[in-house]
């Protein structure tokens, strides 16, 4: 894991790639490159034992030229400022991708959740949804979960921001429970979109995804769903990780049992449908039709990327390769679905629950998945005319091909103010 690479000159670096392509100003070049602003807060907890405890947090907007600042909240020791804004970053240029009315932002604390009680961590949940109160708002800034967060966190931070704005705002927030507002589908959404931008790419490049074999890195909400789907789908999941290690069986294995196996014992090392126990950089590196990574950004530098084998890579994680492996798969020919398509399902189902709840009216998860499949259908298939009209050089310069011109449109039209 290159864990030097900063995910912030990574997206930098993406964004100049597509500007090559297009005849967008400099200047504004340079001002969809940076965050409009940044809070940077510390959040001081009371713990179970009396002890005070502080914890730093962040909220990045990047960009809201095109609707609401929109994006996740991570829990996670690895949290940094540039970390964020990165994160942030690749919000607004996915929800572009997808022509979703959202700009992009992103959230994280430091901190290692399994090391804290539920109530602890309500509690600072809760003091970071305060420190967000004038930030966000259904039409200003709309968090959803991340890494580490889910519909518990999405359901307090709501209550507490619908308690201190003595109102009924469901959709200040997205990823919540049903009983809470959330959506049909939006637990399975970045799985989903994952799957289904990986079922264009066979079908473009001519490969049969009956019976191809996937590798999964990351077992958690995003990579498990995607194991699940692309096996409905026909292809045999050979293998998959999570932070403890992988799990490998070259005729396949099932991915519902192997998460059970996972929810019992905490880890999916150890299921016994495994054939092997392989390190989770063999998982990255088998022989292997397609490779979904699921876990975190920078599972794959340069170095790493030489020894990848697989033909497709479906990014259901952001920014899992560095800008360096991204030219090795280039030279390698292998086709890297990039994250602001692949899982834009995540955000998709969010900006559906956000309508369903201004509009007081449920979608059943049925039309949620039809819709869904339409707009990620619709984005691959401008992301591969825009590939091949400008000859690029590979389909992640082809989407913020498309994404920085949306952005830079919406700009345009705007007009500067001051
Ligand atoms: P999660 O916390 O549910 O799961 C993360 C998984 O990765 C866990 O199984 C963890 O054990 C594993 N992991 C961590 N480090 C690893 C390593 N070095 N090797 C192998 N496995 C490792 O998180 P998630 O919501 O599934 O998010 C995963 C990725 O997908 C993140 O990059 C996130 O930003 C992205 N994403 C998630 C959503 C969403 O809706 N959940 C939407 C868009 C993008």
């Amino acid at each position: 894991m290159a864990a030097d690479t900063n995910p912030f000159e990574s997206l930098q670096s993406q964004i100049d790639d597509a500007a090559a392509h297009l005849d967008i100003g400099d200047d504004v070049i340079e001002r969809l490159k940076h965050p409009e602003r940044v809070l940077e807060t510390n959040l001081t907890v009371e713990l179970d034992n009396g002890d005070l405890e502080r914890f730093k947090a962040f909220r990045s907007q990047f960009n809201g030229d095109r609707g609401p600042y929109k994006g996740g909240i991570r829990y996670h020791p690895g949290v940094s400022r540039d970390e964020v804004k990165a994160l942030s970053g690749w919000m607004v240029y996915k929800c572009a991708t997808v022509g979703i009315p959202y700009g992009g932002g992103k959230g994280g604390i430091i901190v290692d959740p399994a090391e804290y009680s539920e109530s602890e961590l309500e509690r600072l949940t809760r003091a970071f949804a305060t420190e967000l109160r004038p930030l966000i708002g259904v039409d200003r800034d709309i968090p959803a979960p991340d890494v580490n967060t889910g519909q518990r966190e999405m359901n307090w931070i709501k209550d507490t921001y619908e308690t201190l704005e003595n109102t009924t705002e469901p959709g200040v927030i997205t990823g919540k429970n049903i009983a809470s507002g959330g959506s049909e589908g939006r637990v399975e959404a970045t799985g989903r979109s994952t799957v289904l931008a990986a079922r264009e790419a066979f079908d473009y490049l001519d490969k049969d995804l009956d019976g191809a074999t996937v590798a999964v890195q990351g077992y958690g909400n995003a990579g498990w769903i995607a194991a699940k789907l692309i096996d409905e789908m026909g292809a045999t999941v050979v293998a998959a990780s999570d932070s403890s290690g992988g799990i490998y069986n070259p005729d396949g294995f099932d991915p519902v049992a192997a998460k059970k196996h996972k929810n019992e014992t905490g880890s999916i090392v150890g299921y016994e449908e495994s054939e092997e126990e392989i390190t989770n950089e063999d998982v990255l590196t088998l022989d292997v039709d397609l490779l979904i990574p699921a876990a975190l950004e920078n599972a794959i530098d340069g170095e790493l990327a030489e020894e990848v084998s697989a033909d497709v890579i479906s990014e259901a994680a952001n920014g899992p390769l560095t800008p360096e492996a991204d030219a090795v798969m280039e030279d390698k020919d292998v086709f890297v679905i990039p994250d602001i398509l692949a899982n834009a399902g995540g955000v998709t189902v969010s900006y559906f629950e956000w309508v369903q709840n201004r509009q007081r009216f449920s979608w059943s998860e049925e039309r949620v998945n039809d819709e869904l499949e339409t707009i990620i259908v619709e984005a691959f298939d401008a992301l591969v005319e825009t590939y091949e009209e400008h000859d690029l050089d590979n389909p992640r310069t082809a989407a913020y091909v498309v994404a920085l011109q949306r952005v830079a449109d919406a700009y345009d039209e705007a007009g500067s103010f001051p």
